[in-house]
């Protein structure tokens, strides 16, 4: 039998479900089990595509071109789960397909109702990927809290399939909070209270994860532990660590989160690949160099809008031995060359991520001009590869109204051109270039070198690219173009000639970076920016 462990959170939202769940799927892998991650979002998009990275931070992507939550990139960091479209469900996609199938005639003149349609629809989605060959064990995540009205369907499909797999081969895992109030004591009340909100729904969770500043003493877990009907062992704490967050499955390990979740869901299982995370975490504590990576984009006030290039860069300096500290540079800011001089004192590489839209782009020309004059490693992440070859057309050919069509869609010299099959495009949701597709990279480059190989796979999302008519131009002028596509119609990574290290790429390598294995564009560009700081480049 399949197994479910459904996780949920309360009291407030930003607790961390998402590292919680990704540890536990760690945690199970390392004693032989093999994970999928579902992620559900109560809200109405039909997926996070057209979501602002202001309110909802990063857009995921998957292999297959899903744009997702950001959760799913915490999985994907943490564990080997298959993850694709079908693991981010959420309320719009679920009401899309209900309404369908209404409109085919399929429900054959029933009233189609919240409770079973819409609920059945649920399940069918989880069922659909936990039954499959080869999983055994689905970790769903319910996005949201407790107690909000848009994720009662969910929690009520959670709640039948509990009571169908009675309890044995389901169960829920509650991520809650234990505030500390002023004068400094902490609060088990709220978490009372929202594990009371799940039980009056009919769910009642077997394990509780209780995010607190500082480690839970035994007193107040077996008060918890008395007041939700948990058992002692399974109210765990999940206190705030000041290092990395994979230091987490760690913490967790320690209190036996893998070794409960196995015996409540009778699972038999040994522990044997744990010592991989352990590393990770030694490597982290033991490393004492830090380096300054300035990342030079328009959505730094949201500290989540840039998640997998931050954590990538983590990855990079992990594979280092390095710490690494990030200077989030408003490119608004950038208003003069001297201003971005300063701004820019004393860091060791230079990042612009991706970006959409004209706001904060001129400052992002003139960090890459900095980052070229100045000899500073630079990665230039698919808008930050558009920026590169903008800057190279305008101060080294001295084509001065060098631009992109999506600032300047009628500019006499776009260098950065719309895809042909974009041209005709008004819808927004889903219709960018989207996913994973190979690059070829020319040997001998920075890019080859980084990858080891000619054939690059890695995700797009993207409308903009490298325009034909100007690649002649560029290439004679001395910029290197290092990556194309299979059938060369498309630039796909580019590289300033004379300089230390210095890649831009149109696709997003954050998507696919890990601790255990980091991104190669994100592990060199960090050993540049060491090498910068020693000052050997
Ligand atoms: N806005 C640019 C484009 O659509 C870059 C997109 C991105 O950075 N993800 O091509």
């Amino acid at each position: 039998m399949r197994k479910y462990i459904f996780v949920t959170g309360g009291v407030c939202s930003s607790l961390g479900k998402g590292i919680a769940a990704s540890s536990l799927g760690s945690l199970l892998e390392s004693r032989g089990l093999s994970v999928c991650m579902i992620k559900i979002d109560p809200y109405l998009n039909v997926d996070a595509g057209t979501m602002s990275p202001y309110q909802h931070g990063e857009v995921f992507v998957t292999d297959d071109g899903a744009e997702t939550d950001l959760d799913l990139g915490n999985y994907a960091r943490f564990t080997a789960s298959p993850l694709s479209a079908a693991n981010s469900i959420t309320t719009g996609q679920v009401y899309q397909e209900v309404i369908r199938k209404e409109r085919k005639g399929d429900y054959l003149g029933k009233c189609v109702q919240v409770v079973p349609h819409i609920t059945d629809e649920i399940k069918r989605r989880i069922y659909t990927l936990g039954e499959k060959e080869g999983i055994d064990v689905t970790i769903i995540e319910i996005g949201g809290t407790v107690g909000d009205i848009e994720s009662i369907p969910f929690l009520e499909a959670v709640r039948q399939i509990i009571h169908e797999r009675t309890r044995r081969d389901a169960i829920s895992v509650h991520v809650s909070l234990i505030p500390t109030v002023t004068g400094g004591e902490l609060k088990t009340k709220p978490t009372q209270h929202s594990v009371k909100t799940l039980r009056e729904i009919g769910i009642q969770p077997e394990v509780l994860l209780c995010r607190i500043a500082t480690e839970m003493d035994d007193a107040m877990k077996k008060k918890i532990a008395n007041f939700t009907n948990i058992d002692y062992e399974c109210v765990l704490s999940a206190h705030d660590v000041n290092t990395t967050i994979y230091e987490i499955p760690v913490v967790y390990r320690d209190q036996g989160l893998d070794r409960v979740v196995c015996e409540r869901l009778g699972l038999d299982v040994k522990d044997d690949k744990f010592s991989a995370w352990e590393k990770v975490s030694e490597t982290w504590k033991a490393s004492e160099e830090v380096v300054e990576i300035a990342m030079v984009g328009k959505y730094i006030e949201l500290d989540d809008s840039y998640k997998s290039i931050d954590e990538s860069l983590v990855h990079g300096a992990i594979a280092n031995g390095v710490r690494i500290k990030i200077r989030k540079i408003d490119s608004e800011s950038l208003t003069s060359f001297e201003k971005t001089q300063k701004a820019l004192n004393g860091v060791q590489g230079i990042l612009i991520p991706g970006g959409f839209g004209e706001r904060g782009i001129p400052g992002m020309i003139t960090a890459a001009r900095a980052a070229r004059e100045s000899g500073l490693p630079y990665l230039g992440i698919c808008l930050g590869m558009q920026i590169q070859v903008i800057e190279w057309a305008r101060n080294v050919m001295g084509i001065t109204e060098a631009n992109s069509g999506e600032f300047t869609p009628d500019g006499p010299s776009n260098v950065i051109a719309l895809l042909e099959e974009q041209v005709d495009v008004t819808q927004y949701g889903g219709t960018m270039r989207l996913g994973l597709s190979e690059s070829v990279a020319v040997e001998n480059t920075l890019i080859y070198k980084a990858y080891g190989r000619t054939s690059i796979k890695e995700r797009h999302r993207h409308r903009y690219e490298v325009n034909n008519t100007y690649r002649e131009e560029l290439e004679n002028s001395g910029l290197i173009f290092s990556a194309f596509t299979p059938d060369r119609l498309l630039v796909e990574s580019a590289e300033w000639p004379d300089h230390p290290w210095s890649v831009g790429v149109q696709f997003h390598p954050e998507f696919t970076s890990s601790p255990l294995e980091s991104g190669p564009l994100f592990r060199d560009f960090v050993a540049a920016a060491v090498k910068k700081m020693h000052k050997e480049i």
